[in-house]
Formats: structure tokens, sequence, C-alpha cells
């Protein structure tokens, strides 16, 4: 098995030049998930890209792909919520449990402007349909700086917060920005979630750390030839150029533009 894992924060119109990075625009956001059936990827859960990594699944599709939102900021509900129903997608959303409600105010230290977070009733709405709702801590602690007793606090208490909310166990987990040691996983593991996501890039394989998933970051200023690159190699960086050369050699063989490579070898052998 060989998953992609994509991550985004919000969907909606950046409001300035900070905030570009982590806004998809609604257009762009469409067109992604266009793209993702155009090129015959299959949206699974991370419920199921976990039962497959334990051996729990075994028909599980060639081409997966799972699509993640960190923070829980209020446009998920509003822009992307509508898109994923239409193509009948599953996502899980990461939401900063003490914010619920409130605003993403721990983004001002880094210039972005105020957002609206869900509420609970907009999670519930979420979590009623189909989507999974996973803890992004209580409050986005850096834990990977933090002491025992906060991070212990902050994996638990957003667990028990968000399941209050929706009624239903919250199994999955993502570290804000991507920050994590060996003692904060080992806290994601005793408090019982079943996987947690990084931001470390990567496909994710059957030997992957279920704790340590790793994601593709989809930027606002990517175009739709770049999201189809991270789709296929799950990178964050732009792909090196012997990638892109790897994908475009077909085309430019098809139209005749260079030669093939059997051809090549012929003439070598020559
Ligand atoms: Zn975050």
């Amino acid at each position: 098995m060989s998953v992609t894992i994509l991550m985004y924060h919000m969907i909606a119109i950046p409001k300035n030049k900070a905030e570009a990075r982590f806004c998809r625009t609604p257009i762009a956001f469409r067109e992604d998930m266009e793209q993702i059936r155009r090129a015959g990827y299959q949206v699974v859960s991370l419920a199921t890209v976990l039962d497959g990594m334990a051996g729990r699944t075994t028909a599980f599709p060639e081409k997966a792909v799972v699509i993640t939102f960190d923070d829980g900021i209020a446009c998920v509900y509003e822009n992307a919520l509508p898109v994923l129903q239409e193509f009948g997608y599953q996502a899980s959303v990461f939401v900063v449990s003490s914010r619920v409600g409130g605003y993403n105010d721990w983004c001002e230290d880094f210039g972005l402007p105020r957002r609206r977070m869900l509420t609970a009733f907009e999670i519930r709405t979420l979590a009623d349909s189909g989507v999974d709702i996973g803890s992004h801590t209580a409050n986005h602690l850096w834990l990977g700086k933090a002491e025992k007793t906060a991070i212990t606090n902050e994996i638990r208490d957003s667990k028990v917060a968000l399941e209050d909310i929706v009624g239903r166990e919250v199994s999955h987990f993502a570290y804000p920005f991507g920050s994590w040691n060996p003692m904060v996983k080992n806290i994601v593991i005793e408090t019982g979630y079943s996987g947690a996501c990084s931001t470390i890039p990567g496909r994710n394989q059957k030997n992957t750390d279920p704790y340590l998933l790793r994601r593709s970051e989809i930027m606002g200023s990517d175009a739709l030839w770049q999201f189809r690159l991270k789709l296929r190699l799950a990178t964050n960086d732009m792909p090196p150029i012997s990638a892109i050369r790897s994908l475009v050699r077909p085309v430019f063989e098809k139209i005749g533009l260079v030669s093939s490579r059997s051809a090549d070898k012929e003439i070598k052998d020559r």
C-alpha cells in the first residue's frame, strides 16, 4: 500500500500575504478534488489507512489519498464541506478544542488575520456528514518544546472535549506545527489515539509509523500542475527537476519530441 495524505488549513480567499500560504481558494480546492477523481485516486479515511497498516484490511486501493484539514477554522464547514459532499469524499478535520466557537488567536503571532473557528454545532454537523473529527491539542501548543504535564493535558483534554461535542470516539491526532518528540508520541499513544499525522512529507507505506503519518502540504500558491505532482510524489517542496522530467518524458515521447527510451537503448547497444 502507498497513500498520500494531503494537508490543508483553510479553504478561503486569503485576507493578507501572510495567510496566502495557508489559504487554498474554494475554486482551487474544487479543482484539486476534480483532479483526484480524474487521476483515478480513491479518497479513503484515515481509519482505513490505519486498518491497512495493521493488516486489518486486505483489499486496499492501489491509488489512495486522504484529505485532512488542520486547525478547525470555520471555512472548512462553509467552503470545503459542500465540495466534499459533491464529490462524495471523506476527510479528517483536526480541531484546536479550546477555540471551538472562538477565534484562531494563536495565529496572530505569525501575522495571520483573525478567523472564526468552527462552532460545536458545525463540528457536529461535519461529524454527522461523515467527516472524521480529530484532535489538534487544546491550545495549538508546540508540544516538542512543552513540559510533560502540559503535553499530557493538551492531548487528553482536547480528546475529551471533542468527544463531548461529537458524541463518539476521537481517535486521530495531528501535531500542531508538526512539533513532536518521542515523549509526545508516547503520550499520544497512551491517551488512546489510534494514529497521528505529522508534517513530514512522503508517502505512507505499510511499515510507516502510524503515529508519524506523512503528509503533503497543499499551499495556497500551488498551481494545479504542482498539486498533481504533490498528489503523485507526496512532497512538500517543489519536486526535483529529475522527477518532473520523468513525468513529462512519456508525454514528449508520445508526441515525438524526444526519442523513446527503448530507441535510446538500441542506439547505445549498436
Ligand atoms: Zn495547526
